[in-house]
């Protein structure tokens, strides 16, 4: 099946006689015939539904449809996107371990990995995604567990270069996690280029709308656990009498042992009415992502020809400094632009104000136009020198361009930059 197909039925094949549609199990528990068949489960998970701390067949349904379209061998959604990228690492990471990060990305990404993360224990190692291999190399310690970066960062729209992260990770035998957000797997299927986990903040574009916050982890079932230093993994877990994951699932070690542990004692799982809301979102996001490209490619295009703009990043303009990247590993360059006004913070502050359709909000990839002014709020909490890193001006807004007409979006523009 082509993605378009599997957005509509991936996850969910219905028997003779059952919904059309993907049912809500609104339910927190199952049924068992025997002591025997509810002890057995316990045993192992994997061979029957629990309790929905940590499974429930709404929620499995569209992770099933989410690691068909990566090409995963397994997926697992989460609260948040932030419960996704903290789960993806502490399946890997423990107290006394450090992994490398890719400098550009998501300021709450930023505040886990620099500060909460730190006070457990394990340190996050930060360097430039554009450096060459050797430097990225140079930046390992004996206990680095794992490479991460963004496929298009928010909001720094820098393009990962991810065979290049891919080949250094594998490298040293570890695994390279990327977080596909922006394009989502429409635009771009980083299991193709090497990643071995891909994360998601489903709250943007797969669930498109705004409605629910979200998060996904997608295994490839690649990595080998045994070639690196993942006892985790690789060594028997007490808590499951003594089961060793890559013994026992092989191709599924890390997607089983993030729900069998980690989800089981965090318990960041959606409820099942939230996965069927994104499942409705996923299953328009291939016609939605080709015309958020669209948009976007137009607004960064009136944005750049005005004298009112210092500059305008979106990898999609041939100018862009990630413009070739963007053609070795973007099918579009998704619907996010980000411009640096003339007149630093107080200019975009202004511009802002003057907009009338786009929509001033703390949200991104919604189906409405919508714009913020990083610094001064989703980065608020970075210095000057953290906002340099993540590659954040004072005077730069981040454009999500919605699915309104494109006349209306540019009118709305060129009326506020007048
Ligand atoms: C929004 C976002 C996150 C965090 O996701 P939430 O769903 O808001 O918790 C992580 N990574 C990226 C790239 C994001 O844009």
């Amino acid at each position: 099946m082509r993605d378009e197909t599997k957005c509509l039925h991936s996850g969910y094949a219905p028997k003779n006689t059952e919904p059309r549609v993907v049912p809500i199990v609104q339910s927190t528990t199952y049924v068992y015939d025997s002591a025997e068949d509810i002890g057995a489960v316990f045993d192992d998970p994997t061979i029957g539904l629990v309790y929905s701390r940590f499974a429930n067949p709404t929620v499995m349904a569209v992770e099933e449809k989410i690691a068909a379209l990566e090409g995963g061998a397994g997926a697992m959604c989460t609260s948040s996107g932030q419960a996704a990228t903290l789960l993806a690492i502490l399946n890997l990471c423990e107290a006394g371990d450090s992994f490398i990060s890719a400098s550009k990305i998501y300021g709450g990404t930023v505040n886990l990995f620099s500060h909460t993360l730190r006070k457990m224990g394990i340190e996050c190692i930060y360097v430039d995604g554009d450096a060459e291999e050797e430097e990225i190399l140079a930046a390992f310690k004996p206990n680095t567990k794992a490479v991460f970066g963004e496929t298009l960062a928010n909001p720094a729209l820098t393009v990962l270069d991810i065979a290049k992260m891919a080949r250094v990770a594998h490298s040293k035998n570890v695994p390279l996690i990327a977080d596909n957000t922006f394009p989502t797997p429409i635009l771009c299927k980083p299991i193709e280029h090497g990643a071995d986990i891909v994360i998601h903040s489903t709250s943007k574009y797969m669930d498109g709308h705004a409605l629910q916050v979200g998060g996904v982890i997608v295994d490839s079932g690649n990595f080998d656990w045994r070639a690196g230093d993942f006892p985790g993994l690789t060594q028997p877990d007490e808590t499951y009498h003594g089961i060793t994951y890559t013994e026992a699932y092989g191709k599924l070690a890390y997607i089983i042992k993030v729900r069998m542990q980690l989800m089981r004692d965090f318990g960041v799982y959606p409820s099942a009415h939230s996965a069927f809301l994104l499942n409705l979102g996923l299953e328009t996001l291939p016609l939605r992502m080709e015309r958020y490209c669209q948009n976007a490619l137009r607004a960064a295009q009136l944005l750049e020809a005005s004298d009112k703009v210092a500059s305008v990043s979106y990898p999609g303009l041939p100018n862009d400094r990630y413009y070739s990247l963007a053609q070795k590993y973007l099918k579009g360059a998704s619907g996010v632009v980000t411009a640096v006004l003339k007149g630093g913070r107080e200019g975009a502050v202004r511009f802002m104000d003057a907009l009338k359709l786009a929509s001033t909000q703390i949200h991104v990839a919604d189906i409405r136009t919508c714009i913020l002014n990083p610094a001064t709020t989703t980065h608020r909490q970075l210095s000057d020198e953290q906002l340099a890193a993540a590659g954040i001006e004072p005077g730069m807004v981040r454009f999500s361009v919605g699915l309104e007409h494109i006349d209306d979006i540019l009118e709305d523009i060129e009326q506020a930059l007048r």
